[in-house]
């Protein structure tokens, strides 16, 4: 399976991979199949969600690309499939990160052409709304810079309310939403449903009264087709639990009530038996600007088996860790838990998770349930490899790094020591260590998340190079560690500085760690000739001459930064990170930036979902669930539109 499908504006679209679906119970494939397409049957409530014109939008684009019958080999025709590439990309007419419309590229009498030449004899309008004022309507829309300019505006000299074209509020102030929401949450006791969760909020005659997005309510075409799968899906699940809450669920979406939906995220935290997982409902709240509606999205994942025994085994052997660490005896744990993360793989990606997706899940949101149950944090293993292999292929790689064995060495063992060092720093690296008795690290203030997480990078650089991972079978050879090694120093010499605007300095407490450390090491094996930048041909690089000198240095680091953390010394925290985080070398920073620009990245990705096929012949019962890659970014959204359109559009 090739990772990279196609790049088009400024987002390039991937794959992902399913590893080892096919060695998934059959039961669990067809629980997997049925969640998957419960899933794909809310994308487009997300669609009017962001936008009460988008459906209808959706509509004429895509019949003017499957009818358009003049020559299609022209600039302006090319504008124009980037445009609704760009518009099925976003789920919407406004770009998925900025909010900002999307400009079209093409002229309105290219739209007119267009129009003209497309075959319009099976196509419906809206509610049988003249054809000419539709078009008309959606040329303002598409045309006008004015109209619907943000989907989410944050600016708060505006009505936020007002100001942003999304579909959760129609004719209502930000002022009266706020007064309605607050006055429901004054009278709810001290476990609140998320009230406006799932719900427009609409003034009628004066009044405002919430339509709720349930069966036989708003949206509820769509959510009586996830109802139907999820329904199927329960005769799969894994266990009693997993049934009870996709119950609760059913619930919920039957009755729009929030309580059902509390029970449902209540019972889904306590489930941890079962391999696979999912996430369906209104989630995030990001394109509301006041943060009450809920986004539309789902997710079906399942445990990643190998890479949750990885985590296991270093959680298992936290004690030797600790022990055996650099850090002086007084700051450490007598007695330390690791802790044993659950790495997952995601089978589907829809709604709000779709194309572009998040690495990692951590919910639910309601903060009384989070308190009282605990949530869930996990990390996409696929999503994260996909990743990796994309940036193998880019160039990147090749731009920065300094030798040839050093691009070996990171395409054979990067993605096992970038995945080594993530479990190390999470599992190990933030639970070692302990603070004196009487010292609070409040007093680190501003300082202390850099200082927390550049301890924990350094447990994991000191810990990837120890012989005892290769004794646990965690890694092959001292090679990954010195893949590691590379990287870690490179990206904090050189690529992060991509991602800081020209004349900055560095903010962001990771990115701030990072340089931290090797700054740090670099300044401090000096005089050994440790690490060193290397000129060739205008281009600044960073050599390595001794990696077992270089763990030296980490452990020293790390024995220090671990004394600051448990003595709570304000002073040192400050001058560490002020001298070695912050500021960034003006004439290193704009070479990197231009090398940067030359490679002509895509700065947003997507992904395409694999196609399942579920098998009943012979005997009518499901007895397979097949899995493909072959289908193509246009084919996808074309096909989604085909089968999973259920609204009605209303324009
Ligand atoms: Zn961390």
């Amino acid at each position: 399976m090739e990772v990279f499908a196609e790049k088009f504006a400024d987002i390039k679209i991937l794959r992902y991979s399913v590893p080892e679906f096919e060695k998934l119970e059959l039961n669990q494939k067809i629980y997997i199949y049925y969640l998957s397409q419960a899933a794909l049957c809310g994308r487009d409530i997300l669609w009017d969600q962001n936008n009460r014109h988008n459906l209808a939008i959706r509509q004429v684009l895509e019949n003017i690309y499957q009818s358009f019958s003049a020559s299609r080999e022209t600039e302006e025709f090319d504008q124009f499939e980037v445009f609704l590439k760009r518009v099925w990309f976003s789920s919407g007419i406004h770009h998925h990160y900025s909010t900002e419309k999307i400009p079209a590229g093409f002229s309105e009498t290219f739209f007119d052409e267009l129009i003209g030449k497309s075959d319009w004899t099976a196509f419906k309008t809206p509610s049988g709304q003249n054809f000419e004022i539709l078009i008309s309507q959606i040329k303002n829309i598409i045309f006008n810079p004015e109209k619907d300019a943000k989907r989410v505006n944050l600016e708060s000299d505006k009505d936020l309310v007002y100001s942003s074209c999304n579909n959760y509020y129609q004719n209502v102030s930000q002022a009266e939403a706020e007064a309605f929401y607050s006055g429901l949450k004054a009278a709810a006791g001290a476990e609140p449903v998320s009230f406006g969760l799932n719900s427009t909020l609409v003034k009628e005659n004066g009044k405002l009264i919430e339509r709720v997005w349930k069966l036989n309510g708003k949206y509820g075409k769509a959510i009586e087709q996830i109802i139907s799968w999820l329904d199927k899906a329960k005769g799969y699940a894994e266990n009693e639990i997993q049934k009870k809450y996709i119950g609760h669920l059913i619930e919920y979406y039957t009755t729009g009530d929030l309580s059902k939906f509390d029970q449902y995220s209540i019972d889904w935290v306590k489930e941890q038996a079962g391999d696979v997982d999912f996430v369906n409902g209104f989630i995030e709240v990001y394109g509301d600007p006041l943060g009450i509606k809920g986004s539309w999205e789902s997710i079906v994942n399942y445990k990643d088996q190998e890479a949750t025994k990885r985590a296991t085994i270093l959680s298992e052997n936290a004690q030797w860790f600790e022990d055996n660490s650099p850090v002086s005896p007084e700051f450490k744990k007598t007695e330390v838990r690791g802790v044993s993360a659950k790495v997952i793989n995601v089978a589907i990606l829809a709604g709000d998770c779709y194309p572009a997706t998040p690495i990692g899940i951590n919910l639910p949101n309601a903060e009384w349930i989070r308190e009282t149950y605990g949530s869930k944090s996990v990390t996409i293993e696929n999503i994260t490899q996909a990743y990796f292999l994309d940036s193998m292929g880019n160039g990147m790689l090749e731009e920065f790094a300094g030798s040839a064995e050093e691009i070996e060495r990171a395409k054979k063992y990067g993605y096992l020591a970038g995945n080594l060092h993530t479990d190390l720093h999470e599992c190990l690296g933030h639970g070692s260590g302990k603070v004196l008795e009487g010292v609070n690290t409040d007093v680190l203030k501003n300082y202390y998340s850099t200082i927390e997480e550049t301890r924990a990078d350094l447990f994991a650089l000191y810990y990837i190079m120890d012989e005892k991972l290769i004794k646990l079978g965690l890694v092959p050879s001292i090679e990954a560690a010195k893949a590691e090694f590379d990287a870690y120093l490179r990206n904090g010499l050189l690529t992060q500085l991509t991602r800081i605007e020209s004349g900055k300095d560095i903010e962001e407490s990771h990115m701030r760690n990072r340089q931290l450390i090797a700054r740090w090491v670099y300044e401090a094996g000096k005089a050994q000739n440790v690490v060193e930048f290397v000129r060739s041909e205008e281009k600044t690089f960073v050599k390595i001459n001794d990696y077992q000198e270089l763990r030296i240095l980490f452990g020293q680091l790390l024995k220090e930064i671990q004394r600051i953390k448990s003595e709570g010394d304000f002073e040192a925290a400050r001058d560490l990170v002020e001298n070695f985080g912050v500021k960034v070398d003006r004439q290193l920073h704009e070479e990197v930036l231009a090398r940067f620009k030359k490679l002509d990245l895509a700065p947003y990705a997507g992904f395409l979902n694999p196609v399942y096929e579920l098998k009943t012949w012979p005997c009518g019962t499901p007895n397979d669930v097949l899995i493909s890659y072959d289908e193509d970014y246009t084919s996808q959204m074309l096909r989604y539109s085909k089968e999973f359109g259920f609204l009605p559009v209303e324009n």
